[in-house]
Parts: C-alpha cells; structure tokens; sequence
C-alpha cells in the first residue's frame, strides 16, 4: 500500500488486507510499552503516543507548505475567529495559532467580543468565505450562549466547504458519511491517523464508539466504518453500556465525563481510545480517579487542577493499547487541523 494511502489527506479509504498484515508487524515509533502513569498496579497496556503521531504529521507537512508557497506565492492560510473570552477556547486557540506560525503557515485571528451580534459574526465568515488569502477558516467552539441554541450550526451552515478545515458543516458531514473527498472533523480524523500509522488493525474489528455527537464521535463511526471495522455507536440511553463497550476490539470514549470508562467496560487486550478531556478541580474527585498515581496527584497539587480523559487510569491495566491523556489524541486534532488547511491549499492549485 503506498505510503500516501495513510497520509492525512487521504483518511478515508479502505486498506489492502494482505499490505495492512505485513505493516502491522514493522514496529512504530510511537507505539511504545511503557507505562501509562506512575503507579504500584500493574500496567499492561501499550502507549499510543499521540505526540510522537502528531508531529510525524507535521513533519511531513513541511515539503508541501513550500510547494504551496512556491505555487501560490504564500504559504496555506488559515483564518481563525474567535468569539467572547471562553478561558479553554483561549488556550486551544493559542495553541492553534502557534502550531500554524510553527509550521510556517499564515494564521490570522478575529477576536470579537461575546456580545456580537450572530449577523456580524455572519458577516465576518462571509468576508472570509470571499477572501482570497485564506484557505481554511475555523470558528472556535463553543461559540457564546447569549447568540442563541441554534449558532453554531448556522455559523457551520455558512462556512464555505471548500474552507471548512474543521469539518463541521453539513456538506462535510455528507461527505464523510458518503466517503467523499472532503474535510472530516480533526479530532476523529486523527484517531484514525493515530490506529493507521500504529499499525493498529482497524478491518473486521468490532469498533465501539461512545459518544454521538456531530464533531467526534458520529464522523468517529463513519471512519471507522470506512476502514472497514464493524462499528457499533453507543450513548446516553444505550442499554447495559459496560457489556456493550466489553465486546469492542477498539472501544473509543467520547462522551465528555471525567473518567467514565472503567475496566469493566474493557475487554481484555482491546485498544482504547480516550477523546475526552476533562480538568478536575475537586481534591475528592482527583484523589478517587487518581488512588495509586501519586505523579498525577502530585500536577492537582501544584496547579490545582489535573486533566482526565473519559477514561479510568485502572483501564491500563486491562487494555491492550491505550492513548494517554494528556499526550494522545489532543496533539492529532491540530496536527489534523493543519494537515486539512494544506490540503485546502493544494486543492485550490488543481
Ligand atoms: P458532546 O457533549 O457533544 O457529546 C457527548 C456524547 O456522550 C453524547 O453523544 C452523549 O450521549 C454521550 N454521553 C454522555 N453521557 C453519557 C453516558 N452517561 N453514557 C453514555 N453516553 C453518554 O461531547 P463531544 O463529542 O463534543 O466531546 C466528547 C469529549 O471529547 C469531551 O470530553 C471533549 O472535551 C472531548 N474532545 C476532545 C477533543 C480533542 O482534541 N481531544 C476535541 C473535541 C472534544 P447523548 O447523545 O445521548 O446525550
């Protein structure tokens, strides 16, 4: 299977059965057997190095950037806009913007303050949708209560697909269920570049899929879906959800609760996938998640606060592979966001 198969611009097709086997046995970089945190219990699973994957792909956006600035006379351009003062969309946008200047991109933010009108903020992604300069164009979420239930959606609604490098609006969502070319969302793509380029087997696998929203875990399905696992999709009203999530190969946990899967929910060996990230602020509820992890009680103590996936650390001691938190599948959704704004640009130079 040629490399480019795996590449992040090509996500969504399905593996040769026979290659995928003779890949699977080479060993990767960023599947490594250590354990997952400082603990007296035993761990078993191996690490799948979130990091380690992301910047593999950054690494490899390098030469294409430079195509693109050659071709086009500036690099892809991304135009981020970010609405009122919500502290984690402060830091996931900080982020963003230096990934991008990192990675030798442009990058440009709007700020505007929470009490924009939704029409002007209408207004400033139909400015973009227009404007020549920029490739991509995020709309940070969560977008400010006070601009009503249904923004987002007509904010995602707006945007122009062929700049949607989050993959959130409707004619993304079709494309991916449909496996079209087109821009999936960057969290569920990155999973799927973290199993691929881990050699972790996704074909006739049976993939559980906590979580049904619209950005992570319904796309998660699809590509799951389109790497040919079997793929079940669970929720908040799923019946006996721990026996449901036990007969998955590879369980992913999107669902928005600290440290919701426990090992009960975990068939032994299974790769786990922890999309969730959740700061716990709480002394009690630190200690309870964390009894028998001193290191990651000692990050509470300093800062007051410790990040914990939708997963139980215990569930180290179950599973066969396991993303971290932090360190997992975090690092993949920009990288991912910075693989489909190239992409953006190099679609423009068709
Ligand atoms: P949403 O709140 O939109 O969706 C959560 C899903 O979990 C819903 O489908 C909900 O079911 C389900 N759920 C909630 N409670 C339960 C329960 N008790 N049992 C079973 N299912 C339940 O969250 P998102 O999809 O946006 O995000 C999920 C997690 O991923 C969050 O922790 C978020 O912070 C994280 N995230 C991480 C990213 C990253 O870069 N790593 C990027 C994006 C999100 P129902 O539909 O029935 O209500």
């Amino acid at each position: 299977m040629p490399r480019s198969h795996f590449s992040p611009a090509s996500y969504a097709g399905a593996t040769s059965p026979g290659k995928h086997v003779a890949l699977s046995r080479r060993r990767s970089s960023a599947k490594i057997r250590v354990p997952l945190a400082t603990s007296r219990c035993h761990v078993t699973a191996t690490l799948l190095d979130g990091k380690a994957v992301a910047k593999e792909i950054r690494d490899e956006l390098g030469a294409r950037v430079t195509n693109v600035l050659q071709r086009l006379g500036r690099p892809p351009a991304l135009a981020i806009v970010l609405v009122g003062d919500d502290p984690a969309s402060e830091v996931y946008v900080r982020n963003k913007l230096k990934t991008a200047e990192d990675a030798g991109m442009g990058v440009n933010l709007d700020r505007l303050p929470s009490s924009t009108p939704l029409s002007a903020v209408l207004g400033v992604v139909d400015r973009l949708n227009k404007d020549p300069k920029y490739d991509g164009i995020l709309v940070q979420s969560p977008l400010p209560k006070s601009l009503g239930a249904d923004a987002e959606q007509r904010v995602f609604d707006m945007i122009d697909p062929g700049k949607d490098v989050d993959g959130f609006s409707p004619v993304s969502a079709g494309r991916v269920s449909q496996n079209r070319e087109g821009f999936a969302p960057c969290t569920p793509a990155g999973v799927i570049e973290l199993l691929v380029r881990t050699k972790t087997p996704i074909e006739g696998k049976h993939a559980v899929v906590i979580g049904r929203s619209d950005i992570v875990g319904k796309p998660m399905a699809a590509l799951l879906l389109h790497k040919n696992a079997t793929v079940t999709i669970c929720h908040s009203r799923t019946r006996d959800l721990p026996a449901m999530a036990r007969t998955a190969d590879i369980l992913v946990a999107a669902i928005g609760r600290p440290a919701f899967v426990t090992p009960d929910f975990v068939k032994p060996g299974a790769v786990v996938v922890d999309v969730g990230i959740n700061s716990v602020t709480k002394a009690e509820e630190a200690k309870r998640i964390f009894a028998g992890y001193p290191d990651r009680l000692q990050v509470f103590e300093k800062k007051g606060s410790v990040l914990v996936g939708d997963v139980h650390p215990d569930v180290a001691k179950t599973a066969g592979a396991l993303t971290p938190v932090p360190g997992g599948v975090g690092p993949l959704t920009i990288a991912m966001l910075m693989a489909n704004t190239v992409r953006a640009a190099e679609l423009r130079l068709r």
